[in-house]
Order: C-alpha cells, then structure tokens, then sequence
C-alpha cells in the first residue's frame, strides 16, 4: 500500500527519521514489529525498518541508517513523496513477560529505535540503557527521556554518558536490585551478552533479531536463525525471540 511521506529529517549524519501518514499500519501496530519498504531505484526487493513510534493513532514514525544501495534510495524521498510500504510485520515484544522488578530497555546503534514505541507503552516505569560508539552516533535520547523513568547512555570512548558498554551498567544494576524484565535490540554481540546475563540471573529477556531479509512474509527463508535448534524465520516467527532460545553463534 502507498503512503504519504508527511515528515523526514536527517537527524545526525546518514540516519534518516521519516513519518508516514498510515493509519492502517499505525491502529495494529505493536512495538517490536517492523514495516517493509520498498526503497525505490535499484532496489527491486523491500528492506525492513522497524516501526519506531505511532502518533494521533495515524502517523507511523521509522528511523534508518543509509547502509546500501536501498536505504540511499529512501533517503532521496522527499515531504510528499509515496512510500509503497507493509506491515505491521512480525512479532512484537511481549510486555507480559516481566516480573515484579526493574523493566530494562536495552539497545545498541540502530537497535534503539524499536524499543521508543515499548517504552511508550510502558508509560514511563522502565529504565533505558543505550549504547553508542560516540557522540556523533547518538540519536533520539530526548524521546527516551520523555518516556523512561531513567534513562543511561554509554559510548564507548566515553565521550557521552558512561565510558564503556551497556553491560557494565547492566552488570551493576542486576547486583543492586530485582530486575522483572529485559527487552533488547542491537548488534548481535551486544544483544549476546546481554542474554547471557539475563539468562544467568533468571530474569525474563526477549531479543530482537537482525537478519538480511527478503519476502518479509516467511515464504522465502532467507532471514533464518537458530532458535532452540532449528532454523527460525526472524520476518515471521520473530523479530522478537526468548533470550533462551536464540543461539547467537549459529
Ligand atoms: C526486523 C528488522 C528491523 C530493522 N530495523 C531497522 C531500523 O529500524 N533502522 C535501520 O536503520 N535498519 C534496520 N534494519 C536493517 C535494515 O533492514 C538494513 O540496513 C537494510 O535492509 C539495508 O538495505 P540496503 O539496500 O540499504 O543495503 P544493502 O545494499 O542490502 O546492504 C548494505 C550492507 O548492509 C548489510 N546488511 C543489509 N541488511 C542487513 C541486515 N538485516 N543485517 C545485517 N547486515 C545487513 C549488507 O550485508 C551490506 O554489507 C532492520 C532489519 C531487520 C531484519
């Protein structure tokens, strides 16, 4: 279906925050969920972009990253423009996993940005953890501060927030208090580490994986990965998988 491109700004270099008026995708949508977007020139096959933040119950807000040849194609859109676009698509997180405790949000570069609508969602009773490379990299921690509890950024040159990785302030919050859930998205490494810990400390945890993708509908299995040891279509059976289930070396 096509829709109208009502907002688009280039937050920080190559990192485009596009809002499309589409209120057949914004009254399903669930956080966790992604859309697929046909990006236009060369790119004959959609690319997943996951669904950010839903406004007035209409608008559709999704966040990229220029990487290739598709994502630069989406970014020459402009305010007008139709986006041929489907979803909601996939499996969201599922709030009803956590347990008394601290809700944590843990995200990692471009995996943020699914994790905006959740916290939403959780109407400002969740603490966020977010981890960049530095400063340059850091995009839309004004929207979690307005709907977080408390929010901690981490770079890894320490040029913003704490000096290190969302692990380490993990690690310390886990010893400190009772934390009832984990919700994360991120490089594969970061969202590794943050599953073992959760799963070694019995706290509920659900990741949210990255595959190259191509149908978007589960028919073509090119987005797989290893969930409890068998080949898992991250388009239909996911994005969002149990930590417990996911091997992350496969
Ligand atoms: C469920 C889901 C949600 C996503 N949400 C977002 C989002 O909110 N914002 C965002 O910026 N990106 C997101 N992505 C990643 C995004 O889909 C890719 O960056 C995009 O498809 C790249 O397309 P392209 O044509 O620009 O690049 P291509 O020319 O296809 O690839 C450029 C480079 O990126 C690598 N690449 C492409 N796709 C992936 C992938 N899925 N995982 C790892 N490496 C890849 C390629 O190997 C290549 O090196 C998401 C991916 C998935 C699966």
């Amino acid at each position: 279906m096509e829709f109208t491109l009502v907002y688009k700004k280039e937050i920080i270099k190559n990192v485009f925050d596009f809002v499309i008026d589409a209120p057949e995708i914004a009254e399903k949508a669930k956080p966790g969920q992604f859309i697929h977007v046909l990006c236009g020139g060369r790119s004959y096959l959609r690319r997943p972009i996951s669904i950010c933040d839903v406004m007035d119950k209409k608008l559709v807000r999704f966040i990229f990253e220029v990487r290739g040849e598709g994502t630069k194609s989406l970014s020459n859109l402009n305010k007008g423009d139709k986006i041929d676009v489907l979803g909601p698509l996939g499996n969201g997180f599922s709030k009803d996993i956590a347990e008394d405790g601290e809700i944590l949000l843990i995200g990692g570069g471009i995996g943020v940005f699914p994790l905006l609508n959740l916290a939403k969602e959780f109407n400002k009773t969740t603490t966020a953890i977010l981890g960049f490379r530095t400063e340059s990299a850091i995009t839309i921690t004004s929207d979690f501060v307005k709907t977080t509890k408390n929010l901690f950024i981490t770079t890894e040159d320490g040029s913003v927030g704490c000096k290190g990785f969302v692990t380490d302030v993990l690690n310390r919050m886990v010893s400190e208090k009772k934390i009832g859930a984990i919700f994360t998205c991120g490089p594969k490494p970061m969202m590794k580490a943050v599953a073992e810990i959760a799963n070694a400390n019995n706290i509920p945890c659900e990741v949210s994986m990255e595959e190259r993708m191509g149908c978007g509908v589960g028919a073509c299995v090119t987005c797989t990965c290893n969930v409890n040891g068998k080949k898992a279509r991250v388009c239909k059976d996911g994005p969002v998988f149990n930590a417990k289930d996911v091997n992350f070396d496969d």
